[in-house]
Order: C-alpha cells, then sequence, then structure tokens
C-alpha cells in the first residue's frame, strides 16, 4: 500500500513494485480536478477482475479511511508517502503540516496496531534531510543531531521518533529512510529543479524573460527518484528493521544548478553583483534561440528565504563500513 500514490515517488514506487510482481493499492485524495497525471499510464479499470494496481480514496487527516483501507487491503508493506512536503508552504499551512505529515503518520502505525497486522505489515516512513535542518555539525554523520527549521520539518520529526517508538514498543517492521533532496522529471512544478528547468525552457522559448529565484548559495544533494525509491524498496526487505540516511554524497548550489540547466540551452551566464542585488545575465549563446541570448535575468527574489532562513545541508557524507545495499547514483547509505 502506497500513500501519496499520486506524488512523484509514488509514481515511480508504484512502478517499480508492479514489476517485481506486488499488488500495489495506492491511496488518493478526491480532489476537483483529476490529480492523477503521473501514474494514468497505470491506472487500471476498477471493472477487470484481476488488477495489480488499485487505487482508494482517502486522506492522512482521516483515522477511519485509512483503517477502513488498511483492513480491506491486508497490506504486506506500506510505504507512507503521503505529506504536504513544501518547505516554504508549511509556513502557511503549519497546522494541517503537523497533522497530516506527523499526526497522519500516527494514523498508519495506530491502524496496523489495531487491526493486529504487526507481525505481518512492514512499514516505511518518507522522512527527510529537513530533519537536520540547521546543521549541527559539518559533515553529518548518522550521529547528527537533528534541528528542524521549518512546521514541515518538526512535523516529520513526530513522525521520525513515532516510526521509531512504535518499532520499539510494539516490535513491528517499522524503518525511516532518511532521504535527501530527489528529483526528476516528475517533481512538484514548484520545487526549485523544475522552478529552474522550467522557466529555462519558456526563457529559450520568448514565453518569459525572467527567472525569479531564492538563495543561490543554497547547496542540495540532488538524487534521482528512481534511485531512491529502489533504496525504499530494499529498507523493507532487510532482515531487520532499521533507519536509514539516503544521499548522493555530492552537493550542488542552486548556482550551479541554474547554469548548467542554461548551459544545456548553449548559453553561458555571468553572475554579477553581491547578495541579493546578484543577478545573472546570459554572456554568451551559441544556439539558435535570440530570446535566451538577449533577455534571460536571473533575479533573486525576496531577501526572507534567503540564507539563514532556510535549512541549508551543506556536506552530507555517510558512508558506512558496511552499507546494506547499493545503488548506482547513490553513494552514501548510511545507517542510522
Ligand atoms: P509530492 O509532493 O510529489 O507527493 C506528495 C503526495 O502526498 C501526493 O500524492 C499528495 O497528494 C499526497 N498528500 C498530500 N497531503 C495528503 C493528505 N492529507 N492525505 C493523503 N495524501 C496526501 O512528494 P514526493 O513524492 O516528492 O515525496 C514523497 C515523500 O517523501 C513525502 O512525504 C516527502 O515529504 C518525502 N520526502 C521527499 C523528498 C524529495 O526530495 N522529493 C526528500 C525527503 C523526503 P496530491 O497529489 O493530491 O497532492
Amino acid at each position: 500500500m502506497i500513500t501519496g500514490v499520486t506524488g512523484q515517488d509514488g509514481a515511480y514506487l508504484s512502478s517499480l513494485l508492479l514489476k517485481k510482481g506486488y499488488i500495489v493499492h495506492g491511496i488518493k485524495r478526491r480532489a476537483s480536478l483529476f490529480n492523477t497525471d503521473r501514474i494514468d499510464h497505470l491506472y487500471q479499470d476498477p471493472h477487470v477482475s484481476s488488477r495489480n494496481f488499485i487505487l482508494h480514496y482517502g486522506d492522512l487527516t482521516d483515522s477511519t479511511n485509512l483503517i477502513r483501507i488498511v483492513q480491506e487491503s491486508q497490506p504486506d508493506e506500506i510505504y507512507n508517502l503521503g505529506a504536504m512536503s513544501h518547505v516554504k508552504v508549511s509556513f502557511d499551512t503549519p497546522e494541517y503540516t503537523a497533522n497530516a505529515d506527523g499526526i497522519g503518520t500516527l494514523r498508519i502505525l495506530e491502524a496496523i496496531r489495531l487491526l493486529g497486522l504487526t507481525k505481518k505489515t512492514r512499514m516505511y516512513q518518507a522522512s527527510t534531510s529537513e530533519l537536520y535542518g540547521l546543521v549541527q555539525e559539518i559533515p553529518q554523520s548518522e550521529k547528527t543531531p537533528f534541528y528542524p527549521r521549518s512546521p514541515y520539518g518538526v512535523a516529520k520529526l513526530y513522525a521520525y521518533w513515532m516510526t521509531v517508538n512504535y518499532r520499539e514498543a510494539y516490535n513491528m517492521f517499522a524503518c525511516n529512510g532518511i532521504l535527501f533532496n530527489h528529483e526528476s522529471p516528475l517533481r512538484g512544478e514548484t520545487f526549485v529543479t523544475r522552478k529552474i528547468t522550467r522557466a529555462a525552457a519558456q526563457i529559450a522559448l520568448g514565453m518569459i524573460n525572467t527567472l525569479y529565484v531564492g538563495n543561490l548559495d543554497a547547496s542540495r544533494d540532488w538524487g534521482h527518484a528512481k534511485d531512491y525509491v529502489e533504496a525504499m524498496y530494499l529498507m523493507l526487505q532487510q532482515d531487520e528493521p532499521e533507519d536509514f540516511v539516503i544521499a548522493t554524497g555530492i552537493t550542488t548550489t542552486v548556482r550551479d544548478f541554474i547554469r548548467m540547466t542554461f548551459e544545456e540551452l548553449g548559453a553561458e551566464l555571468e553572475f554579477k553583483g553581491k547578495g541579493i542585488d546578484e543577478k545573472g545575465f546570459i554572456k554568451s549563446c551559441d544556439n539558435n534561440l535570440p530570446q535566451v541570448a538577449t533577455a534571460a535575468r536571473i533575479v533573486p527574489d525576496t531577501p526572507r528565504y534567503g540564507k539563514g532562513i532556510f535549512t541549508e545541508v551543506e556536506i552530507i557524507l555517510m558512508i558506512l563500513p558496511k552499507p546494506s545495499f547499493f545503488i548506482p547514483g547513490i553513494t552514501a547509505v548510511a545507517r542510522m
């Protein structure tokens, strides 16, 4: 069973599990417009009797509905990926974020326990590098204390500890994957990677001429979602439940990400100015797209989102002597 099946990771994980022969039950929210774009290619008509991809309407804020779906589907594995996953938006909707991301996890754990499935059902909790928030040491290690810096991070911290607590108190196979950022063409369009790549494409097509971004110096460890869902799957196949940190070990600044994106379009950028006055301009362009050659500007947006307010994870490298699995693209798999 996958909560958040309509999200980036839900879509990749569904494909992976279906390929492995699983029957996948996904929980999707009711919306006034279709919200299943990422999984439409997997859709099977409910009238087909031998379906292996089954969608249920549900919400992490509704215990009764979660208990019913878990009861009906009797899952061997639950991947709790559903969340209000946007750090910036969590400042605008802190109570909802706590409800869905924090207590939502408790509701899943309780459903497993109340239905007597603690021996049968394994549970993966989508934890996040945002738990580290204001980094307490550089480089971080698996011993680095958490210090979340957003309502999203705090809600996920509650979910993290509830998962550990249910594992210890009830002997459940429940584990946290502390995943660093992972991206893909399916990533939500308001996240920085998609924001940059979409804007660059729109600039090239002459549709817009300015890209506004936050802190150009922010560093991120970006992996590919396809690799990371494999790590989730492998975590639930271990002999013992454990928490893992997943990262590539390579960080890139937003400035370099923008540079590389424009290079793909044949354009070289030059950054001028300091701090929030820094702006990027097209220095040279070797393609035939005049818009890119003349008009593009990269302009920082409000200083509120500058360094020091949002979390910046500078370096993450945590290779332990005995990683329990290896996935190309992921160089740091650390047991907690
Ligand atoms: P997305 O934002 O793409 O997907 C989130 C999913 O959760 C969507 O299916 C969304 O539904 C669903 N959802 C939101 N609120 C609720 C709710 N109240 N009840 C049920 N479902 C809900 O996130 P990702 O796929 O990128 O991430 C998956 C998980 O991993 C999330 O928990 C995220 O916090 C965590 N994570 C992600 C990282 C990343 O870099 N991608 C890094 C570390 C952790 P809808 O489509 O209707 O909005």
